[in-house]
């Protein structure tokens, strides 16, 4: 039996031992992530009792980027199911950049993974809703719903993407044009962009993983967010895909499904124990935190958590 004590000491001397690492570079090709301080470094580990442990920055509330791609993915396979889900989008790694044009014209402009640009807004153009406004607001309210409160959108983070995501805007005229897109065009991108563009903080992040690793029930608030049965399919995706073209890299290293965001957040998920969240700005030359990833690692390695691992006690 493990007690309080001893997962804090794991949680403070994983952050301590990252925390001052050089390294990494924030992202600039959104013009707001560049200015968020490069030193802020927080760690969270969320059992799946509610037990919660964080340090260091872990209550600063960042852009949620790329792991905006899984809340979106759970509601798609909500309104949907698995089946039309895969059929639709895909759940293979591409092995390209997550904003790859390439992976498209090589896979018959089919997305292959919700994680990854293309197939992030083709399912975000999958979501059922009356318009564009009802489908942002069914979005918000599952990474709300996951997270355990009301998240908000940053007016200055979207301002700053809206205005500079052409790369994406062309991503989703190519979808269209292939039909593989299920929605207009130019709005699913602009929901998407919004989707991206909202803060959370370090503990939200493992709140949002330690609500997967518990079957879809919010460990905090004991609210059933998802059917445990869809479950299995994010965690799958986000092992095929979660931390861009290094997803193999990680499930060698660390052996649990994960998502990073160009904000800087990284979680991991170990099904049925809870999960860990990490947050700091710069990023490996993938689009990894380079803090985040060693502080979550360090935590699955000294918990011994990892999938593939076969337990000998
Ligand atoms: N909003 C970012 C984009 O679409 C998210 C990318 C990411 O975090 O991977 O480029």
């Amino acid at each position: 039996m493990v007690d309080a004590q001893h997962y804090a000491a794991v949680v403070k001397a994983s952050h301590d031992a990252s925390a001052s690492v050089q390294g990494g570079v924030n992202a600039s090709y959104i013009p707001y992530l560049a200015s968020v301080p490069a030193n802020l470094t927080g760690l969270t580990l969320v059992l799946s009792d509610g037990q919660v442990f964080s340090e260091g920055d872990s209550d600063y509330r960042f852009a949620i980027e790329s792991i905006s791609k899984v809340a979106t993915l759970a509601l798609a396979l909500e309104q949907h199911g698995p089946a039309e889900v895969r059929k639709k989008i895909g759940a293979d790694p591409t092995g390209m950049p997550f904003n790859s044009v390439t992976a498209l014209e090589l896979h018959d402009d089919r997305p292959q993974s919700p994680l990854v640009n293309a197939g992030a807004m083709a399912t975000v153009s999958l979501i059922q809703a009356d318009n564009a406004e009802d489908r942002w607001a069914r979005i918000l309210g599952m990474q709300s719903r996951l997270v355990g409160h009301p998240v908000e959108l940053s007016d200055e983070v979207n301002h700053s993407e809206q205005s500079t995501n052409f790369h994406n805007r062309a991503i989703a005229w190519l979808l269209y044009s292939a039909g593989t897109l299920y929605s207009d065009p130019m709005e699913t991108c602009d929901v998407y962009t919004r989707q991206c563009s909202t803060l959370i903080s370090c503990k939200d992040l493992a709140v949002f993983g330690a609500t997967l690793a518990s079957g879809g029930i919010n460990p905090l608030n004991s609210e059933r967010v998802l059917q445990s049965t869809n479950v299995p399919h994010i965690l799958a995706e986000m092992s095929m895909e979660g931390l861009y073209d290094t997803s193999g890299d990680w499930a060698y290293t660390v052996g649990l499904p994960g998502k990073s965001g160009v904000g800087g957040g990284v979680m991991a998920v170990m099904p049925g124990r809870g999960a860990i969240a990490g947050f700091s700005p710069p990023l490996d030359p993938i689009g990894n935190s380079v803090r985040g990833q060693q502080m979550v690692a360090a935590v699955a390695r000294a918990l011994g958590w990892n999938l593939y691992r076969v337990s000998e006690d």
